[in-house]
């Protein structure tokens, strides 16, 4: 059965090697308590990105400004492979850099425009793309769901052409980062109170 496989992935080796899995225990049992429950009624295996650093509050890791403090993930998305079956795999080895859709992406081209660079800076931090791979909107909806409905999860960040077309525009705790962060249309960020 399903036993063997993981259900909470991280997705690049060099992340727990960075130590940058720490987070807080809250967060960790809320996630794994998730990763368990949408493993077993979904068939969704969670891929986390960089947490935060665990060497004391207020340490900054770039490009990511804000996890500073143990209370923030980052969270791939969902794929389909190219037969659009759920896959695992991510379109890139770090799990950032390969938007879902750049045209789309307004939010992106204004803030570009509008000088700040850092805002595409992830497409130089993919590590080689490894596969074409398309976003599964469905299974990455019911994650986003999971997540929203964990007690302490306080917001998460993704652009509004996803907010709008994963179907939580009417979600006050669904929002737009602003153009000081990196773009958000490769992964999810989560924080919790
Ligand atoms: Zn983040």
């Amino acid at each position: 059965m399903v036993e063997n496989r993981s259900q909470f992935l991280a997705r690049n080796l060099a992340y727990p090697l960075l130590f940058r899995n720490y987070v807080t225990t809250e967060l960790k049992t809320e996630l794994e308590d998730s990763a368990h429950t949408l493993f077993l009624s979904n068939n969704i295996t969670i891929s986390y990105l960089d947490a935060n650093f665990p060497f004391y509050n207020g340490c900054p890791l770039l490009p990511h400004l804000s996890h500073n403090d143990g209370k923030k993930i980052d969270i791939s998305f969902m794929y389909l492979d190219k037969d659009k079956k759920s896959t695992t795999k991510k379109p890139s080895s770090s799990g950032y850099g390969v938007f879902v859709n750049s045209d789309q992406n307004k939010t992106n081209n204004n803030c570009v425009r509008k000088g700040y660079w850092q805002y595409d800076f992830s497409k130089y931090l993919t590590f080689g793309t490894i596969n074409t791979l398309q976003l599964d909107k469905t299974s990455t909806s019911i994650l986003m769901s999971k997540l929203l409905s964990m007690p302490s999860t306080k917001k998460i960040f993704i652009e509004p052409y996803l907010k709008e077309s994963l179907g939580f525009s009417n979600e006050p705790k669904v929002r737009f980062h602003g153009c000081h962060a990196v773009r958000h249309d490769d992964h999810i960020h989560l924080e919790i109170k």
